[in-house]
């Protein structure tokens, strides 16, 4: 047998009392991957709660103390989101109680310890190996803008962010900002005169819409390159969620639709980990050029996605709808596409990249009102201390109001019974942990004027039509002629009959689409696949099925094309039909487009270990 590998190794032990059940004993084994817990006693239980805890499903720690000075033991706890019997995560406060010293000052220091060596862990800052464990280990608490756009989805995007994200990441010790868009563009003139310093990351609550929107405000700033150093992020409460699907495959999770989506992905938010991201840049017909991240679309696809906007009630079960539709009148586009291929091609699908499948979000129920629905809403909401002129809401859950907590919130874990009557409950140790509203946290500039509490509106305003603001800024297009140019040679040109043309930039389509499983975030590839006229729609239909998988490929379905590029032109050679970019509707004619590889920074937590397939 060779040595124990480094993940399973332990970085820290320890025994400790477990609150609020007093007496009961654990020991704690911390290592690289995971946090292993074993019931020690004193007596064993029925039911043991023991176990292991993976770091994948866990938002954030902190250390408390008791109120009442005469306790000379320290507390930690850590939130975790482990996946309940029958799906569907369930959030856990586990709190330890650091007693083995005699003082309170050393008990806080272990605790302290614990606390920022899990920090550390989830955050990927590396522990000393021999040095002492300490908070100055970690960087300044992270400050994310979220931007929510309230009509992402079925409209549920500001509720979904007040219920699920916002107590996560406060878990996680990470300070926002939250905006709520009011209308299209919103987004990206605020992110246009964004002080970029004064934040660690952007994060959009919405579709993949709202980042198109905040990575093309960030690349038409005049320090484009500098912009691009800033994290963005994506959590998912839209309808087309294809970033937030690449993102779910990519840390590890299995695939996942709705709220289950969300949670994996704040999860991974959590992490405050980011790497490279590929952006494609697109020029039109009429010269405009925009960025994309994610996928152009023409044919099937574009059809689909834009005449199932007013399906936007159904939520993501929209497409499965427009695909019914799209199947019964399918048309084909006569086009040329050209291409100029990825060298020396390693990047050719593989059939061995299937997935398991998607839990399928297929109902077409209304969805529950979430508990909770009629708390105020306020337009902009922060933890930090903003001139805001409505209370800043307190995230519900989260470690630092915990006086709050104790007589009607949530964590009854914490109001248990504490020796007494008359005992104080824990509070947050103010030596250990900064909370998010201390006069220790830096304000920001206010970006946002604040306006009286409205209501969330019901509808949307009318969605404007086409064209996408263009960008002036950005990298040069240097593999590119100008639209309109014969080609430079090393190019390939098809002319065919098309059903559908996709240049995908990461994997997902959407969140249950795998257009191109063996895509990465940063493989400077523009993954092009197409589907030829003489297809026959259960052929078609089979391709789309498989494709929940990623194993449309295995198929080998002949009218299936696919090729690695890193520029491609598309010369519509039919007056008819729709183009899309990330799922945005783009002016109708010639276009081209070519990677930009690493360009952007996108906030993904750390790759996972890949899901074990069930078959
Ligand atoms: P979905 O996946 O549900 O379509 P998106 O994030 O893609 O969600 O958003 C859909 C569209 O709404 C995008 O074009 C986005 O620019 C636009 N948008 C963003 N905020 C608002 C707002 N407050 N009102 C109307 N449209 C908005
Ligand atoms: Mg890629």
């Amino acid at each position: 047998m060779g040595p124990p590998s480094a993940a399973s190794t332990p970085l820290l032990h320890g025994e400790f009392g477990s609150y609020p059940d007093r007496g009961r004993r654990v020991a704690l084994t911390l290592t690289l991957k995971a946090l292993h817990i074993q019931q020690l006693g004193p007596k064993p239980e029925a039911r043991p709660r023991g176990g292991l805890v993976p770091l994948t499903v866990v938002s954030g720690c902190c250390t408390l103390q008791n109120r009442s000075p005469s306790d000379s033991a320290a507390y930690f706890c850590i939130y975790t989101y482990p996946e309940g019997r029958r799906g569907g995560r369930r959030r856990t406060a586990r709190t330890f109680q650091v007693d083995g010293a005699a003082t309170f000052e050393e008990n806080r220091a272990e605790a302290q310890r614990w606390a920022t060596a899990l920090k550390c862990l989830l955050r990927g800052v590396p522990l000393p190996g021999d040095g002492e464990i300490t908070p100055d280990l970690l960087p300044r608490r992270p400050r994310l803008l979220l931007l929510v756009n309230p009509f992402g989805g079925r409209g549920l995007a500001w509720q979904q962010c007040v219920n699920h994200v916002l107590p996560m990441i406060s878990e996680a010790g990470l300070s926002f900002n939250l905006i709520r868009t009011e209308r299209q563009n919103h987004a990206r003139e605020l992110v246009q005169g964004l002080q970029l310093r004064e934040w660690d990351g952007i994060v959009t609550v919405s579709g993949d819409g709202l980042l198109y929107e905040v990575l093309n405000g960030l690349l038409d700033r005049p320090d484009w390159k500098e912009a691009m150093k800033m994290p963005v992020g994506i959590l998912p409460c839209g309808s087309g969620n294809a970033l937030a699907g690449a993102l779910n495959q990519f840390g590890g999770f299995q695939p996942a639709m709705g709220i289950d989506l969300l949670l994996n992905c704040t999860l991974l938010l959590c992490r405050g980990v980011s790497r490279p991201l590929d952006v494609l840049s697109v020029t039109l017909a009429s010269g405009a050029r925009c960025f994309s991240f994610l996928a152009v679309a023409w044919g099937f696809v574009s059809d689909v996605d834009i005449q199932s906007e007013r399906f936007r009630a159904l939520g993501n079960a929209r497409f499965t709808l427009g695909t019914m539709l799209g199947l019964a009148a399918l048309h084909t586009y006569p086009g040329r596409l050209s291409y100029l291929p990825v060298e020396g091609d390693s990047t050719l699908p593989n059939p061995a990249h299937s997935l398991p499948r998607a839990k399928s979000e297929l109902t077409l129920a209304p969805a529950p009102a979430p508990p909770g629905a009629h708390s105020p809403l306020h337009r902009s909401v922060s933890d930090l201390p903003l001139p805001l002129t409505q209370p800043a809401l307190v995230s519900p859950g989260s470690p630092e109001p915990l006086p709050e907590l104790t007589p009607n919130g949530r964590g009854p874990e914490l109001a248990g019974d504490w020796g007494g009557a008359g005992d104080a409950p824990l509070s947050p140790d103010p030596l250990l942990s900064s909370p998010p509203c201390s006069p220790k946290a830096v304000p920001h500039s206010p970006i946002t004027e604040v306006l009286p509490e409205m209501a969330a509106p019901a509808e949307p305003p009318p969605p404007s039509p086409g064209t996408p603001v263009g960008c002036a800024q950005g990298p040069p297009d240097d593999l590119l002629p100008p639209l309109g140019s014969p080609l430079p040679p090393g190019w390939v040109t098809l002319e065919e009959d098309f059903v559908l043309v996709l240049a995908m930039s990461p994997s997902h389509l959407s969140a249950d689409l795998v257009a191109a499983p063996h895509a990465r975030f940063d493989d400077g590839v523009v993954h092009l696949c197409w589907v030829r006229a003489g297809v026959s729609r259960a052929a078609l239909l089979r391709l789309f099925l498989a494709m929940e998988r990623g194993a449309q490929f295995g198929l080998r379905c002949p009218h299936l094309g696919y090729a690695a590029a890193r520029a491609f032109r598309l010369e519509p050679l039919t007056p008819r039909g729709l183009l899309t970019v990330d799922g945005e509707q783009v002016e109708y004619g010639p276009l081209q487009a070519q990677m930009h590889p690493s360009l952007a920074t996108l906030l993904s937590g750390p790759p996972g270990d890949p899901s074990p397939s069930p078959y």
